[in-house]
């Protein structure tokens, strides 16, 4: 690991793991317990917390992840696909959890007998569940899906009544259990855009409707991140972080204390000065414009750096930022580090928490043109995850925290 052994190596020589991304699980407790607080304090009744751990927990590792969310003050847990739900249950992790995207012959039956909730986005999910229910042996505890205006998944609104009223039916039989009725926000981190009303009037009037047929679920629930830092009328019974989680402000500009909890780096693996006047990299797009030091990261748009960012993204080495000089390739790129006396070996930090000097994942974001989730989201499955443990003092605030309700 690059921090433990640095200060241990022979100068100009590099050895061990070249590139690793470090996620702080004590960034990641600090985040979970600031929005289990917003979720339990804010709106007009408590909300418990989801942690939404799909993509492998926006590239974050799905078990450590949820572990140390569940140890944090998030009850629930976020998925998209049965699968990503039975990796969970795998590693023996029981807590509630939803997963929530899927085509009709997914293996429900695996998800009812795992003791996983399966959200119901039209009457032919229902129907597929039903049956996976029926040969189950067991009720499918689900959350029907209404579309309230993202136009995404879950049902159109002409569709919610027939849904409501089947799964009414199915729960009277008892084959499933109507858990919660759900949605999804479009714009909530543009803060005064009109959808958010439409949409939480949308949801109130499913609810409604919902009512009127005899369903009484527990969970209503609709909020994100956004949502939940800053439109307290979404949280309802259940509020789902993805982004915040990580550490991320889901609107620009705001800060609530999230602490970014992935840093990307990796060591100089070839140093040398070049003359002015030099071409760096495929099809020379940099011309170096003295004698300077440039130096070779090896990670590349197959670990998730963006060829986007070619001579535009930024690194730091030895406390100085430094630019990317020509064409990131598949495994590497090259800085142009000017005069600095960089070594082989030296630690390149890609981002991180951004307390240091180094670039955030929302700088990198910004240039390449895309946003924080598709960044983290790409890191390859190639870069080894180290992690920080959640720190002892930590815990034991949020134990004290917990018992004082
Ligand atoms: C990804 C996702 C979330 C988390 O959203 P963030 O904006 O990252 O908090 C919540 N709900 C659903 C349905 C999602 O797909």
């Amino acid at each position: 690991m690059i921090g433990a052994t640095r200060g241990e190596r022979e100068e100009g020589s590099v050895e061990g793991i070249v590139a690793e991304a470090v996620i702080d699980l004590d960034a990641i407790a600090h985040n979970v317990a600031l929005l289990a607080e917003r979720a339990l304090v804010d709106g007009d009744h408590p909300s418990s917390l989801m942690a939404v751990v799909k993509a492998d927990a926006f590239g974050h590792g799905i078990i450590p992840v949820s572990q140390a969310a569940l140890k944090s003050g998030a009850s629930w847990l976020g998925v998209t696909s049965v699968e990503e739900a039975l990796a969970v249950r795998g590693a023996g992790i029981d807590a509630p959890m939803l997963a929530w995207l899927y085509g009709t012959d997914d293996d429900f039956i695996a998800a009812i007998d795992a003791g996983v909730d399966l959200s119901v986005s039209s009457i032919s999910h229902l129907e597929s569940i039903v049956d996976a229910a029926e040969q189950a042996g067991r009720p499918a505890l689900i959350h029907l899906k209404i579309d309230t205006g993202l136009t995404r998944n879950g049902v159109r609104f002409d569709d919610w009544p027939d849904l409501v009223r089947q799964a009414r039916v199915r729960e009277m039989d008892g084959t499933v259990r109507v858990h919660g009725i759900w949605s999804h926000l479009a714009s909530a981190d543009d803060p005064g855009n009109p959808s958010v009303p439409a949409q939480l009037a949308a949801f109130d009037r499913a609810l409604e409707i919902a009512r009127d047929s005899g369903l009484d679920p527990d969970l209503r629930h609709l909020a994100n991140s956004a949502g939940i830092l800053d439109v307290p009328q979404s949280h309802f019974d259940l509020v789902r972080a993805g982004i915040a989680l990580y550490g991320v402000e889901p609107i620009d500009g705001h800060d609530n204390g999230l602490r970014r909890a992935m840093t990307l780096r990796g060591r100089a693996v070839n140093v040398k000065r070049v003359g002015e006047g030099t071409g760096v990299s495929y099809m020379h797009e940099y011309i170096t414009p003295g004698e300077t030091t440039v130096v070779l990261v090896p990670l590349g748009y197959a670990d998730g750096v963006p060829r986007r960012v070619s001579n535009r993204g930024e690194v730091l080495i030895r406390g100085h930022r430094c630019r990317i000089a020509g064409r990131v390739a598949m495994d590497q790129f090259v800085v142009d580090a000017g005069d600095l006396p960089v070594e082989l070996g030296d630690p390149v930090v890609l981002f991180g928490p951004g307390d240091s000097g180094e670039p955030t994942v929302q700088d990198w974001a910004t240039w390449a043109e895309t946003n924080p989730h598709e960044i983290l989201t790409g890191i390859g499955a190639r870069v080894p995850r180290h992690y920080l443990p959640i720190k002892p003092e930590t815990l034991k605030n949020l134990e004290q925290e917990f018992a004082d309700g």
